[in-house]
């Protein structure tokens, strides 16, 4: 029987079963390796991989990032979500270049100072781009603990999550840490998956606790759930000869800087909402059927409403009439995107 380290097992594994060719991978580039972290912080590799290749190919480098506008930062990352990334991702290549000339910091500790780079994702860029030694936390690597060694109690607790990255440090090689922190990533992603673990093709079967005790079903220790905030409300498809108003959302809490339909409550009459806010008037309303979308914490329930509007937009809010081929090219918001394509 083996008994090779934690680690050990899992770069050995790496060379023979983990992911090699990831179009961020074989890389050095730290800015390249920085972009993938924070695309997929919540976001499926299989999704990361078209926006990850259109963004580089837009924003080649740190340089040309800082430069852009956010508006056009915001558009590559229209559909990708979380969007709060995207702010964060241009914020930080501004800082990278103000304050480091274009060249990004080397340790976990001055990654961290970042505009949205956490302890876990300054980790593996350390590793991946600089050979540092630094120990990853992401949810996959947390599964995998918290099933190896049996930690009870949910991962996102401040507790437990102390308990896990003392253990990770602990577990750290000496060497070999970019197979390693990969291994730990796609052994996360492919076997010790949440659902039905492959515990049988898995390294780290013989000492697993969870699999010794016949409890993977039960660790992690699942988060009590928060209560879903339901939001309901009518949006706006104002339509003048065949464009469409879009506004910026600039104060909103959700999708900030994107932009989208107006909205209005659902006990508002919506002419008079036109007439108030854009001076328009309302030649024909036809209400569509309710649609839903879920966020993190908020399911949003819209009613979407068309009207045709006549006369000239008179607002001082961020907005303006477009074609349906420049709104599919604006940063906008996934349901606003399904409405073009399925209605307009
Ligand atoms: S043995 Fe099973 S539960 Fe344990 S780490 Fe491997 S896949 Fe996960």
């Amino acid at each position: 029987m083996s008994r090779l380290s934690f680690a050990q097992r899992i770069v050995n594994w790496q060379r023979l079963h983990g992911r090699h060719h990831l179009p961020w991978q074989n890389t050095r580039d730290a800015y390249r390796i920085w972009l993938s972290e924070i695309m997929l912080q919540q976001t499926q590799v299989e999704t990361v991989i078209n926006y990850y290749q259109r963004f580089l190919r837009s924003f080649p480098n740190i340089r040309t990032l800082a430069k852009a506008p956010l508006s056009r930062v915001l558009e590559h990352w229209s559909g990708l979500g979380y969007y709060r990334r995207a702010h964060h991702l241009h914020a930080a290549a501004r800082e990278v270049m103000n304050r480091y000339g274009g060249k990004f910091p080397e340790t976990q500790e001055m990654l961290m100072a970042l505009p949205g780079i956490g302890r876990s994702t300054a980790a593996a860029i350390a590793v991946f781009a600089f050979d540092q030694r630094a120990a990853i936390l992401d949810g996959n690597v947390k599964r995998v603990l918290a099933r190896h060694r049996a930690i009870e109690g949910n991962p996102s607790l401040s507790a437990i999550e102390k308990t896990m990255w003392a253990v990770a440090e602990t577990l750290l090689p000496k060497r070999n840490l970019s197979e390693y922190t990969q291994g730990l990533m796609d052994l996360g992603a492919s076997i010790c998956t949440r659902r039905q673990p492959d515990c049988a093709h898995c390294p780290l079967r013989r000492d697993c606790v969870a699999r010794l005790e016949q409890r993977t079903h039960l660790l992690p220790t699942p988060k009590t759930a928060q209560p879903l905030v339901e939001l309901r409300f009518h949006i706006l498809i104002l339509k003048r000869k065949q464009r469409i108003l879009l506004e910026e959302r600039v104060t909103q809490k959700i999708w900030t800087g994107l932009w989208s339909f107006p909205e209005c409550a659902l006990t508002d009459d919506v002419a008079q909402v036109v007439k108030r806010r854009y001076g328009l008037t309302a030649a024909a309303i036809e209400t569509f059927p309710v649609m839903t979308h879920r966020l993190t914490h908020r399911r949003l329930i819209m009613t979407p409403v068309e009207v045709d509007v006549r006369g000239r937009l008179r607002t001082t809010a961020s907005c303006r009439f477009l074609s349906r081929e420049e709104v599919l090219r604006d940063a906008i918001p996934t349901p606003v995107r399904s409405i073009i394509l399925a209605r307009i």
